[in-house]
């Protein structure tokens, strides 16, 4: 019998996750074609010297390749990043951009759901065969959780077609017709300063919903149960308990980027994860910044979204940051850049006029190896959506960039290190500028 290489992994570690995880007849993909695109397998790879920041290998039903974690889920508009077209896509490294984080609630203007359902769902929609969706309700950018509106029935969601309440039973609608890998149970997400009887009452909800979503829970697609609690670590623990009963695959952490600060941040984040069991992944959104991300691994989430990508290719800036190992020198990193802060360069100042260097030498990014800066400057200054387009290529690439580091920092048991050593370029280089000011 042909038992292909993910099924024998996960013969292998017993890490078979998903609904098909109790059927032995679902190891074989052939006996079980809905089971292609639903299973998934996580396993954890290594874990930082004394710390809870871990690598992890993540199989998915559709992608070609496991992809290793930490991992970068790209932002998506409609199921494509919002400035890539569908033929630049494979210009990404690979397979590190496999992962798509899509919004349902992005197609409630249309399709339907039942002619998404008929054309096959979104991998077949969009000829992304390859590639591997997570659908969360929350995309950081449009689809932002109004939690005055939300109520008994259903969240309430700010949505480009205006402010709607979304029910469980029509979640699992466009869950059932999009078919994604992977989805997030509907949550109550709250911001950091409603009251103590709000945040229990959305921890409450939203373990009932994921109940519902459970109950309704279509064939194809795995899901991640959501874990809220706002910024109380009481009900954050209590929530995250309560759903590492469930019978879930993953956890989406909910309700972060939502007012907290940074400082409460890792508490909250370990009241989490040490309610979680260890060989589960976690997904979490609203962390963007790198030295958010970089507090998200250090208390072990694996997986986290990209709107911040979006946010800077919107402003005209560019990732510029060293991805050198700490044990590498950065002495090329070109520090006396106008409009430098050690991460980023705003490609629309006019230094950048008649600068005919790519925006990073070593980059090897289809804009880097295409492009120079006095071209993205001038198609910023003419409002071509080409800028955008080229902005969004490198700054993806760069951030993948960026994770790599991050799993070998972890993988070589040097991430707080590497976490220090960022931190404190930063720090130095925002003191510097202040000093020239
Ligand atoms: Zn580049």
């Amino acid at each position: 019998m042909n038992i292909p290489l993910m099924e024998i992994v996960a013969l292998e570690t017993g890490f078979y996750l998903g609904h098909s995880y109790h059927n032995k007849n679902s190891l074989c993909r052939e006996q079980q074609p809905p089971g292609k695109r639903g299973s998934m397998k996580f396993a954890v790879k290594a874990w930082s010297n004394g710390g809870k920041a871990r690598t992890g290998v993540l199989y998915l039903g559709t992608c070609p390749s496991p992809l290793e974690t930490p991992a970068l889920l790209l932002s998506t508009r409609k199921g494509l990043p919002h400035f890539i077209s569908p033929d630049l896509l494979p210009s990404l490294p690979h397979p590190d951009s496999f992962l798509l984080q899509v919004s349902p609630l992005h197609f409630l203007e249309g399709p339907s759901v039942t002619t998404i359902s008929n054309i096959g769902g979104l991998h077949q929609m969009l000829r992304l065969h390859d590639y591997a969706f997570a659908a969360v309700a929350r995309d950081s950018i449009q689809c932002l959780p109004e939690s005055d509106s939300t109520n008994k029935l259903g969240a309430s969601f700010e949505t480009p077609c205006g402010r709607r309440l979304i029910k469980p039973a029509e979640y699992l609608q466009m869950i059932s017709s999009m078919r994604p890998n992977i989805w997030a149970a509907l949550a109550d997400e709250v911001p950091a300063w409603v009251s103590d009887k709000r945040n229990k009452t959305s921890v409450d909800r939203t373990i009932k919903w994921l109940d519902e979503c459970i109950e309704l829970s279509p064939q194809g697609g795995v899901v991640f149960g959501a874990v809220v609690g706002g910024s109380k670590v009481d009900e954050r623990k209590r929530c995250a308990q309560e759903i590492a009963k469930r019978n879930v695959s993953g956890f989406w952490i909910g309700g972060f980027g939502l007012g907290e600060s940074m400082l409460e941040r890792p508490a909250l984040l370990e009241a989490v994860m040490d309610s979680l069991p260890e060989e589960k992944p976690r997904l979490i959104c609203g962390l963007g910044l790198p030295e958010e991300v970089l507090q998200g691994v250090a208390t072990g989430v694996d997986l986290f979204d990209s709107s911040y990508i979006y946010n800077l290719t919107l402003g005209g800036f560019a990732l510029t940051f060293p991805l050198d190992r700490i044990e590498t020198n950065a002495s090329g990193f070109q520090s006396t850049d106008m409009g430098v802060d050690q991460t980023k360069i705003n490609l629309k100042a006019t230094v950048y006029r008649k600068d005919t260097s790519p925006i990073v030498a070593s980059c090897t990014c289809y804009t880097c190896l295409n492009h120079t800066k006095a071209y993205i400057n001038h198609l910023l200054n003419v409002h071509e959506m080409l800028a955008q387009t080229l902005l969004e290529i490198h700054n993806t690439h760069h951030y993948l960039g960026f994770f790599r580091s991050i799993r070998e920092a972890i993988k070589d048991g040097k991430f707080e290190q590497f976490r220090q050593m960022f931190i404190q370029r930063r720090r130095d280089n925002i003191a510097a500028v202040a000093v020239c000011a």
